[in-house]
């Protein structure tokens, strides 16, 4: 069977530049992240463009966002939803948030996405209990020991047929190697099994960026 390629800064250079049609707000955006100190917490363009084609995929007009940080996924999948689609962002950060709004507003987006601040689970505990309309799509990509909450929230805020995505899912490989056993690996290594084994949904692991795990509500 064919397997993950070996990387290379020319194979990624040459992903980012034929793998998305990246709207300029997406790359100012990601230029901008990329002088971050925490750059290596935003998604890589050829996921930007995975996960709008995904959003339009399955008609998505409600996306719910766990871990926004300076805003790239939102934007990639605001951009392929309808103008009356919405987005829902929960974050704990004012200051990386901050960066995700202009370019928001500088893409023409900005009227679809509301950002709720605070800590996730009690925003979607929040969500659960007012009733919240219903979700097309949801990905997580927030703190890595929480995911398994955030799941739980996400399958019950999500419709039917609607998609689960969770972000970092390979973790640099550590979820393979048995001898990696700190918290945060053996709680992503743990889930994935969870995922694998969970018949609530249909479910496959993404060798996409650092692993998108995907799971279909039934
Ligand atoms: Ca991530």
């Amino acid at each position: 069977m064919s397997r993950m390629l070996p990387s290379s800064d020319q194979l990624f250079a040459y992903i980012t530049d034929i793998g998305a049609r990246e709207h300029p707000a997406l790359r100012r955006c990601r230029e901008e992240t990329a002088k971050h100190p925490h750059s290596g917490m935003q998604i890589g363009p050829d996921q930007g463009a995975a996960m709008a084609l995904l959003a339009q995929l399955i008609s998505t007009s409600r996306y719910l966002e766990i871990g926004t940080f300076t805003g790239y996924s939102a934007l990639a999948v605001a951009l392929a939803m309808p103008d009356d689609g919405r987005v829902v962002c929960c974050d704990v950060s004012k200051e990386f948030t901050d960066i995700a709004r202009r370019y928001w507003g500088e893409a023409g987006v900005a009227a679809k996405i509301e950002l709720r601040l605070g800590p996730a689970v009690e925003t979607l505990d929040r969500m659960i209990a007012t009733g919240e309309a219903a979700f097309d799509f949801a990905f997580i990509d927030a703190d890595k020991e929480s995911y398994d909450a955030y799941y739980e929230r996400a399958l019950k805020l999500v419709r039917a047929g609607g998609l689960i995505a969770l972000d970092n899912m390979l973790w640099s490989g550590k979820v393979a190697d048995p001898s990696e056993c700190d918290e945060t690996t053996a709680a992503l290594r743990a889930l994935n099994r969870k995922i694998h084994d969970d018949d609530r949904v249909d479910m496959a692991m993404l060798a996409l960026g650092d692993g998108v795990m995907l799971a279909r509500k039934r």
